[in-house]
């Protein structure tokens, strides 16, 4: 069967003799820009998200690399393609861990007969005998505010099926029902794994590392596993909108009326603030650019809402001064609600 051949150096912008880490650039610089989640109801970006995921999962495996380079350079994207004589479908990944990736959807028809069935829809399915992949698994990540916002590499234990040591994923041994897995073929296991999670993810996005969800049966591949994220509560930080965090910043009187210039905590460390003279109570004041990271670049903005704080305890001297205030103002901020206004 014929398939359009894919160009995936063309899909990341990426020269053929690019290193790894520049292919890993190409792509989460591409991938956020075309994410499904900052596009909605585009279908060209949903097409073109489905391209880069299905280009970095061959360009970032060395194994996958090197067969696909083997095709040479003179085919050109959206050829008709027929893979050589003897090409051979590859062996069931080895599960080694992509870094992170955003959900995947479908893979190409010529990536299916490139390497065979291994991940994303057409997984091989099957009854008893016969290879089938293994399971995709779904967990959740926790992360605060700064790892979201920052991105980090955060350790993490899973349990997930793994290929029985003792049978061979076969489920019997010497002819008996393996005592291990029960002659399922795989057993449970606490697995250590690290993700390597981007800047600028939020609650609910979804990463997906390939090959780490349950093992496949008979050689077939593993399955992947999709972390959704889960956004821990800032005892500071609110999100406002899409894009925008919002803090409550307490000020005294003083200050209020007669403006200052103070320290304002932000997602990326304290900045100093100007509070213009007579600021009301509750009024929101912007720093451009503190906010959310956006999937496109750029950022969101932090507001800051005034709160003015009056001193719990008053010294007598303090009082003091305030009676003066008293005495010495006109303002009556009831004017206009008691109708004693003109
Ligand atoms: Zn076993």
């Amino acid at each position: 069967m014929a398939v359009k051949f894919r160009d995936y150096y063309e899909v990341l912008g990426a020269p053929r003799t690019a290193p790894a880490e520049e292919i890993k650039k190409r792509y989460r610089k591409l991938a956020h820009k075309h994410h499904p989640d900052v596009n909605p109801g585009d279908k060209t970006a949903e097409e073109r998200f489905k391209e880069l995921n299905e280009a970095y999962e061959v360009l970032s495996d060395p194994d996958k690399r090197r067969r696909y380079d083997q095709l040479g350079r003179n085919w050109k994207g959206g050829a008709d393609f027929t893979p050589p004589p003897g090409w051979e479908s590859a062996p069931g990944d080895s599960g080694d861990i992509h870094g992170a990736e955003y959900s995947a959807g479908d893979f190409s028809d010529f990536f299916e007969t490139l390497f065979g069935g291994g991940r994303g829809a057409h997984a091989r399915r099957g009854g008893a005998g016969f290879a089938r992949r293994g399971s995709n698994v779904e967990a959740e990540i926790s992360l605060t505010f700064e790892e979201a916002h920052r991105g980090v590499t955060r350790k993490f234990s899973l349990e997930a099926g793994e290929i029985c040591a003792d049978c061979g994923g076969n489920g019997s041994k010497n002819n008996k029902v393996c005592a291990s897995c029960r002659g399922s073929g795989s057993v449970h296991r606490l697995r250590a794994l690290e993700v390597d999670v981007p800047p600028g993810v939020r609650d609910g996005t979804v990463i997906r590392l390939a090959g780490q969800g349950e093992a496949g049966s008979n050689g077939a591949p593993p399955g992947d596993l999709y972390l959704r994220v889960a956004l821990e509560p800032h005892h500071l930080f609110s999100i406002v909108g899409n894009d925008d965090v919002q803090i409550q910043l307490p000020v005294t009187p003083w200050e209020a009326a007669l403006g200052t210039k103070i320290e304002v905590p932000t997602l990326d460390g304290p900045v100093k603030m100007t509070i213009p003279e007579g600021s009301q109570g509750g009024r929101r004041l912007r720093l451009r650019g503190q906010g959310l990271r956006r999937r496109h670049g750029g950022r969101g903005d932090q507001y800051i809402q005034l709160k003015i704080e009056i001193p719990p305890t008053l010294s007598a001297r303090e009082k003091e001064l305030y009676g003066k205030l008293a005495a010495e103002s006109q303002f009556n901020p009831r004017e206009l609600i008691m109708g004693g206004g003109r």
